[in-house]
């Protein structure tokens, strides 16, 4: 029973929600009523003409002027626990466009200032690593997939999938949704904690490793889409990074992991306009979205079963949600009046996994 408690005190799921400012030269109304620490008000019309609010609660809101170092700084202490052998989840979740990208990623040509949760996580983890040289050895690789369809995906083949393959071929693959051809397994017996053993594991040692790797990664994602067909909102995006840890004077090994993950917009598609292929990537994105809202569910409602198996996210994270591991959702929500449906609903998912 001892052990129970313990293991609640260290697992836990907190939620943040973050508002996008406007945008240049956006013009609306503004849904965001007000913001108060935890709490905020969004005001949505009513028939009559009279505003209606609603206020929902979580552990913090990042209002539209917050800055990025404002909103990483919750999360370092997660950072230092991945060191100390724990697993740790991180999302952004939210409609497109709301700014889950830009919490994760930065915005494109990143400044040191503008860096988001990805870069700031490692720059972190290879500080506190140095800080305990003497102490414990440190090995940090990382891993970077893409899930499309239910399909898992290395994105970071750059070399070896570009040579074997040549370039116009992939693009037809990629379009024709032939992606099967180079899709992965999640294995969740693994026992060195790496669940997609044949994604390419790279060891990485300083940040500016780490620059290159997503600046790989995001090529590859971008290798998926076209002007008008931009994928990278479609799929999941997940950086993995694997923590090997050496106490130098127990002789014993600590292993951790991150995993960092840019979720699929969560916008409802209506059914009735879309067909074909826009309908099967709605239909994936939507079950694998509710399966991750009903395994978070269930672990803060400390239900006895977690229903791991409903996606291939699910299962990617299965290790690192619930029992001891960290999570930590961004929720973002969109300003404007256009997407008060959304921001709703975002909201409302939100609160149920809090
Ligand atoms: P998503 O990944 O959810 O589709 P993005 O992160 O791409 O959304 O954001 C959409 C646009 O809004 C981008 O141009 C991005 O740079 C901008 N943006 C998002 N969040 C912020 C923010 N907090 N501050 C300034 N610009 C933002
Ligand atoms: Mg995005």
């Amino acid at each position: 029973k001892l052990y129970n408690q313990v293991q609640d005190l260290k697992g836990s799921i907190r939620v943040y929600c973050r508002v996008r400012p406007f945008l240049p030269g956006q013009l609306s109304s503004n849904t965001v009523g007000s913001i108060d620490e935890g709490n905020i008000t969004i005001l949505t019309p009513s028939k009559h003409g009279k505003e209606a609010r609603r206020t929902f609660c979580f552990n913090k809101v990042f209002g539209p002027s917050s800055t990025q170092d404002e909103v990483f700084l919750d999360t370092q202490p997660l950072i230092r626990s991945v060191l100390d052998g724990y697993n740790v989840c991180i999302f952004a979740y939210g409609q497109t466009g709301s700014g889950k990208t830009f919490t994760m990623s930065g915005p494109k040509n990143a400044t040191e200032r503008t860096q988001g949760v990805n870069f700031r996580a490692l720059s972190d983890l290879f500080k506190l690593a140095d800080q305990r040289k003497g102490m414990f050895i440190y090995e940090i690789a990382v891993q970077m997939i893409e899930i499309y369809n239910e399909l898992v995906r290395d994105l970071l083949v750059s070399d070896g999938f570009n040579k074997r393959y040549p370039f116009n071929l992939i693009l037809w693959l990629i379009e024709f949704s032939l992606t099967e051809v180079c899709t992965l397994e999640i294995r969740n017996n693994s026992q060195n904690g790496i669940n997609v053993p044949d994604a390419s594991l790279v060891r990485v040692t300083s940040t500016s490793d780490v620059m290159e790797l997503m600046n790989i990664g995001l090529k590859n994602r971008a290798v998926g889409s076209t002007a008008l067909n931009d994928r990278s909102s479609r799929s999941h995006s997940c950086v993995t990074v694997h923590v090997q840890g050496r106490d130098l004077t127990a002789g014993t090994i600590l292993r951790g992991c991150m995993h960092l993950v840019d979720l699929a917009g969560s916008e409802r598609v209506d059914k009735s306009e879309v067909t074909g292929e826009r309908l099967k990537e709605a239909q994936h994105i939507n079950k694998s979205l509710s399966a991750l809202g009903d395994v978070i569910a269930a672990l803060a409602q400390k239900s006895s079963h977690v229903p791991y198996r409903n996606s291939k996210l699910t299962q990617l994270l299965q290790d690192s949600l619930g029992g001891q591991a960290k999570t930590l959702m961004f929720v973002h929500i969109s300003p404007e009046f256009d997407a008060i449906g959304e921001t709703i609903s975002t909201l409302k998912f939100a609160e149920r996994v809090s």
